[in-house]
């Protein structure tokens, strides 16, 4: 951050982790953000993220009364569109409370750059390893488990058709997440700033 642009009120977080290419896995990504003022005085931050090693790239827009916020990103899927792209920092957590699915951030947990389809993809795969594992298990309640994880991944397959409506939850208590979407309605994706 070292232009004039660049000194105002707001602060970014370092991102200090190395984040790994989400295409080609190998390549590193850099990311360069810059702050523009729109001709009608709201302030945006520009994401341009660039793999070192493939031809990747992504450009993401966000306003800054949101971006880098400690809260909650709660975006409404109801017309199967699946395109609206996630960041998650090892801090955030993503859930889908249709599907009773949520993807943790653990001690390994990494920065990811996907899209909602790419998170479903990722969730029913889990999902499915979940249920594979559940039968070396000798465990009474197996059934009941099974049983839960199928519906799981039944209705992850339907958000993933586009046949179920659902809400996909980004939080994050250090800020360092964020959902963009190209939809114009505001109801569509909704950012809760966690006050304390
Ligand atoms: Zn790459």
């Amino acid at each position: 951050m070292s232009n004039e642009e660049n000194k105002t009120e707001y602060e970014l977080p370092d991102i200090t982790e190395k984040i790994h290419c989400p295409i080609c896995k190998d390549g590193i990504i850099k990311i360069n953000r810059t702050i523009h003022r729109l001709p009608d005085g709201e302030d945006i931050l520009i994401l341009l993220m660039e793999c070192s090693n493939c031809s990747y790239q992504n450009r993401d827009v966000i306003t800054l009364q949101t971006a880098f916020k400690p809260g909650q990103w709660i975006l409404n899927v109801e017309d199967g569109d699946l395109s609206a792209k996630i960041f998650r920092s090892p801090e955030g957590t993503i859930s889908i409370p249709e599907a009773d699915m949520e993807i943790e951030p653990g001690s390994h947990a990494n920065y990811m750059i996907t899209t909602i389809e790419g998170i479903l993809e990722r969730m029913i795969k889990w999902a499915e390893y979940f249920y594979k594992s559940l039968e070396d298990d000798e465990d009474k309640t197996i059934d009941e488990r099974r049983k839960k994880v199928e519906k799981t991944i039944e209705i992850l397959k339907m958000c993933k058709a586009g046949t179920q409506k659902f809400k996909v939850v980004l939080t994050d208590k250090t800020g360092g997440s964020y959902i963009t979407t190209t939809s114009k309605n505001e109801k569509t994706l909704v950012f809760e700033e966690e006050t304390e």
